[in-house]
C-alpha cells in the first residue's frame, strides 16, 4: 500500500497534527511513457504551512483531501518510460506520499556518486539556490561591506554567510535562536558575530542596540528569513544603498491578522534601500549555474552544510512543525525507507 498524507483541514493560526491525515491507497501502476517512484527522502520547508491556507498567493493551495506538497527524492521502481529506468534516482515535487507515478517532465535525474542524494532538496536543490540567487542577485553583496542574515543557522540562511563571505563581503552577522545555533554560526559557518534573538524577549531596542554593536559600519544588505520585530529592528540601521532580499517572513505564516509595525519607508527613502521580495523558482532558468557553483564550492570545503533528519513517513507533520518551533537545526528531511546509494 501507499502511505500518504493529506490535507485534513485547514488550520487557523497555529497547525498541529490533526490537520493532516495518514491515509493508504493502493500503490499506483505507471501507464504508457510513466514510472513508479519510491520516494526515499521528503524535503520539509515552511512553504508548506502557506499552501495549507486557502486564497491568493504565488502558489495554489493544496486542496482538502489532497496529497500534501513536497520536494522528493527516489529511485524508479518501474518504468515504461524510455529516458527514465529501474534503479534511476530522481528528484520530483511528488509530494508526502511514499509511492507516486510521474510522466517525467518535472522529474530530474540526480547522481549518486557526485553527492548524498539528498541534497537534491537541500544544499544542491531548492534551498542551496534560494540562498545563491539570493544572495548573489537579489541582495547582492558589496565588497568589504557588512551582511546581516536571519534564521542563520537553517537550511537557507545557514549557506547565506558562506555565500556573501565568498562573494566578498567584509562582516557577516548572523541572527539566530539559542546559544548552540549561533555557536555554530560561528564555528562552522564562519559569521563574525551572531545574535540570539531570544535573549531580548521581542525588544526591538534591545535587539537593536545588539546589532548596532555587531555592526560597527552599519548594514549593507539584508537576507531576512523571517520578518516580524527581528527585521523592525534591522531596517534603522541600513546604510544608504542598503540591499534587503525579502526571502521569507516564517515568524508571520502562523498569523491570522498582521501584526502593527513601524513604516519603513522613511528609511528606504532617505537610505535610498533596494528591497526585493524573490521567490526561488524567479530563477528557475538558471537552476544549472547554481547547482554547478554551489557543487563546486562544496567540494572545495568552502560550504558546509547540516541536515536534521526524522525517520518515518508517519512524522512528516512533525517535522514540519518543529520548522516553526525552531526545533530543526540544519534542513529538516523525512527518510521514508531505504536509501539504495548510501
Ligand atoms: P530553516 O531551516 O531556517 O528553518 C526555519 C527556522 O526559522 C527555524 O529553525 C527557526 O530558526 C526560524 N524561526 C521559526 N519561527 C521563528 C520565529 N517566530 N521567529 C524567528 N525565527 C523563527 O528554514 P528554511 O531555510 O527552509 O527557510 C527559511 C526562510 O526562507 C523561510 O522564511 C522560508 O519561507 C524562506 N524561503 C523562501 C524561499 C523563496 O523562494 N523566497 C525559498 C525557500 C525558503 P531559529 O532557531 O534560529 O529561530
Amino acid at each position: 500500500m501507499n502511505r500518504k498524507w493529506v490535507l485534513a483541514e485547514r488550520p487557523v493560526g497555529e497547525f498541529d497534527e490533526n490537520n493532516f491525515k495518514l491515509v493508504e491507497t493502493p500503490i499506483p501502476e505507471p501507464g504508457e511513457g510513466e514510472f513508479l517512484i519510491r520516494n526515499i527522502w521528503l524535503s520539509v520547508d515552511p512553504y508548506m504551512r502557506g499552501r495549507m491556507n486557502a486564497g491568493k498567493s504565488y502558489a495554489k493551495p493544496v486542496e482538502i483531501g489532497a496529497v500534501m506538497e513536497g520536494g522528493t527524492v527516489g529511485e524508479v521502481i518501474r518504468s515504461n518510460h524510455p529516458n527514465f529506468k529501474v534503479g534511476d534516482i530522481v528528484t520530483e515535487q511528488l509530494g508526502w506520499q511514499e509511492y507516486a507515478v510521474s510522466r517525467g517532465e518535472l522529474a530530474r535525474k540526480i547522481d549518486p556518486s557526485l553527492a548524498p542524494i539528498q541534497t537534491a532538496v537541500g544544499v544542491l536543490g531548492m534551498p542551496g539556490m534560494t540562498a545563491y540567487f539570493g544572495t548573489k542577485e537579489v541582495m547582492g553583496v558589496k565588497e568589504g561591506g557588512t551582511i546581516v542574515v536571519s534564521a542563520a543557522s537553517g537550511a537557507v540562511g545557514g549557506l547565506v554567510g558562506q555565500i556573501a563571505r565568498i562573494e566578498g563581503a567584509g562582516r557577516i552577522v548572523g541572527i539566530a535562536g539559542g546559544e548552540e545555533k549561533c555557536r555554530y554560526c560561528v564555528d562552522d559557518l564562519g559569521c563574525d558575530e551572531s545574535i540570539d534573538y531570544r535573549k531580548f524577549s521581542k525588544d526591538k531596542a534591545a535587539i537593536g542596540a545588539a546589532l548596532t554593536a555587531a555592526c560597527p559600519d552599519g548594514i549593507d544588505g539584508y537576507f531576512d528569513n523571517v520578518g516580524g520585530w527581528i527585521s523592525d529592528a534591522v531596517y534603522p540601521l541600513t546604510n544608504p544603498f542598503g540591499r534587503i532580499a525579502i526571502c521569507g517572513m516564517i515568524s508571520e505564516y502562523n498569523l491570522t491578522k498582521p501584526e502593527m509595525a513601524p513604516r519603513h519607508t522613511r528609511q528606504i527613502l532617505t537610505n535610498r534601500l533596494r528591497v526585493t521580495g524573490f521567490i526561488v523558482t524567479d530563477f528557475w532558468t538558471r537552476w544549472h549555474e547554481g547547482l554547478e557553483i554551489m557543487a563546486r564550492w562544496i567540494k572545495q570545503g568552502r560550504i558546509k552544510y547540516r541536515e536534521d533528519v526524522i525517520e518515518g513517513i508517519e512524522n512528516a507533520p512533525k517535522a514540519l512543525l518543529k520548522l516553526f518551533r525552531s526545533e530543526n537545526f540544519g534542513k529538516q528531511l523525512v527518510k521514508f525507507g531505504d536509501d539504495p546509494t548510501a
